[in-house]
């Protein structure tokens, strides 16, 4: 496609602060880019310390004063339910803005990400008049009871995964539980971030209540981090950005949730349904093209089954259509960035050195004109569980096939990661399956399924991929703090 054919978005590429479109105080700004096409799509101000200081202080004037601390759980209930209602009135242009700036499917974005996102403030809509303190009975003649209080000013950095989805599962309980937000998109990804600002001031959140303010994560996000006036940070991203915002948030001993990467096995018995199976496991890894925290990157299959079960699984996966993600049809989009392609490129070369066997897949994509981060649906056989490629997160369409010879050696296999956000299983042997899920570890277990989430199933990591609970119930334990209360009842 080239630039003068390409659909425009209409967004307004400034930081959204106190209710305020803004330039950054720098002056600066920065290209946002389509993966697929290899064009910018438009400047969005860059925000830098200035801005965050500015952000952080209409969010805490926000917390403190106005129409925010005033109204009602019900009313806040009623605010974010409309929330999600102008979401899903707006899914046409939400999905094509994502598709655009992140080159996932539209398919994805349209039936996924904008109606999930939507389900989000929907949910929490509901959690906001039910979240509370307790009496307890304690000795003597005293009244003791809990208040559930928000935190404060909550930092909310994201990737680009997922940009909007990502928005909504911070923002949603944030503000369902009464805290004001700081949202840093990921720099690759702020747009649909922006288009949310313009739903939120349409929805009537009241002014400086959220702040989202596009930047780059050693600068914006290092700033939010390090702010006093900001109470917590929940960040999803790397591992690595993961234990610098630990580090740095030691500083103010904020609190933080970490939501961070995975290597997550995706396990097939011989007497699971291999078809279905074989479907799981393409959605496993071919999703999202790959750039999906709990994607099943480590493919176990035992070994009865192993060349029959690889036999179609390669078939299918060379048959998934890559190409351009504003298609209806296409299942496989371009990568987010030409840094992610390189980085993913760079994988399958190191799987090629390590003696894994390439099946299908191995390189680019050549999609229209040749422009654009497309890679092929990728799969290595005969990987082992010590490859570069089955132990490091490569956040693409690659998948790492190994064989294994019985349940003890499958989960064995499985734990051996420094990861533990997802596992799968894939067995009509109930008694099996459930002891798998017992001995996975990880903070989601599917049972001949993959990919499964929904805003009431509490979603997060064990081991290195984090801490804290996002959706759910759960989530909303890391946007309140309990203060208890003594009342002398003595005469
Ligand atoms: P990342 O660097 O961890 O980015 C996540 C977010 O953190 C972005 O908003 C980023 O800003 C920000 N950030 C970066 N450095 C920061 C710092 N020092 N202080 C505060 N915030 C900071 O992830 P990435 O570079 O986009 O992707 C690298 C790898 O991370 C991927 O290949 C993948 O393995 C993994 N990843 C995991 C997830 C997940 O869902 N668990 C999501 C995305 C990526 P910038 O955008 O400006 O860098
Ligand atoms: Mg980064």
């Amino acid at each position: 496609m080239t630039p003068a054919m390409e659909p425009q978005v209409n967004v307004t590429g400034k930081l959204w602060i106190g209710g305020d479109w803004r330039d950054a105080a720098s002056g600066k700004t920065f290209e946002v880019m389509n993966p697929a096409t290899e064009t910018p799509l438009m400047p969005v101000a860059e925000a830098g310390e200035a801005d965050i200081d500015l952000a952080v202080t209409a969010a805490q004037k926000a917390y403190t004063e106005g129409d925010w601390p005033k109204m009602t759980a019900a009313g806040r209930g009623q605010l974010l339910w409309k929330i999600g209602d102008l979401l899903l009135a707006n899914a046409g242009e939400l999905a094509r803005i994502e598709t655009m700036n992140n080159g996932k499917p539209i398919f994805e974005s349209r039936q996924v990400d904008v109606p999930a996102a939507a389900a989000c403030f929907h949910y929490y809509a509901g959690w906001a008049t039910k979240i509370h303190g307790e009496t307890i009975p304690v000795p003597g003649n005293f009244l003791n009871y809990t208040l559930r209080e928000p935190l404060g000013v909550c930092g909310a950095i994201i990737p680009w995964n997922f940009p909007l989805l990502m928005a909504a599962w911070k923002l949603a309980p944030a503000l369902a539980c009464g805290n004001t937000v700081v949202l840093k998109p990921a720099e690759q990804t702020p747009l649909t971030a922006l288009k949310l600002a313009e739903i939120l001031e349409q929805a009537g959140l009241p002014a400086g209540v959220v702040n989202i303010v596009p930047g780059f994560g050693p600068t914006a996000g290092a700033a939010l981090v390090r702010h006093p006036g900001v109470a917590k940070i929940a960040f999803t991203g790397s591992t690595a950005v993961g234990k610098e915002i630990m580090r740095e948030a030691a500083g103010t001993l904020k609190k933080v949730s970490l939501e961070l990467g995975g290597k997550s096995p995706n396990i097939v018995f011989a007497d699971a349904d291999l078809d279905a199976a074989v479907r799981g496991a393409i959605n496993g890894i071919f999703y999202g093209k790959g750039e999906v925290c709990a994607a099943g990157s480590r493919l176990f299959v035992e070994s009865s089954i192993h060349d029959e079960f690889l036999g179609k699984l390669t078939e299918r996966a060379s048959k998934l259509q890559v190409g351009d993600p504003l298609h209806p049809k296409t299942r496989v989009g371009a990568l987010v960035s030409s840094g992610q392609m390189k980085k993913v490129l760079d994988y399958i070369e190191a799987g090629n050195r390590e003696g894994a066997k390439l099946v299908t897949g191995g390189g680019r994509a050549s999609v229209g004109d040749g422009k654009g981060y497309f890679v092929k649906p990728t799969i290595f056989d005969q990987a082992t569980n010590t490859m570069k490629i089955a132990r490091e997160e490569i956040f693409g369409p690659v998948l790492a096939a190994i064989e294994f010879r019985d349940i003890e050696d499958a989960i064995s296999q499985a734990n051996q990661t420094v990861y533990g956000l997802a596992a799968a299983v894939w067995t009509r042997d109930i008694k099996k399956a459930h002891k798998a899920a017992r001995a996975l570890q990880a903070g989601t277990v599917w049972i001949n399924t993959y990919n499964m989430l929904d805003t009431a199933s509490p979603f997060g990591g064990y081991k290195m991929s984090g801490f804290g609970r996002e959706l759910g119930q759960h989530g909303l334990e890391m946007y309140t703090q309990t203060k208890s209360v003594w009342v002398d009842l003595n005469d």
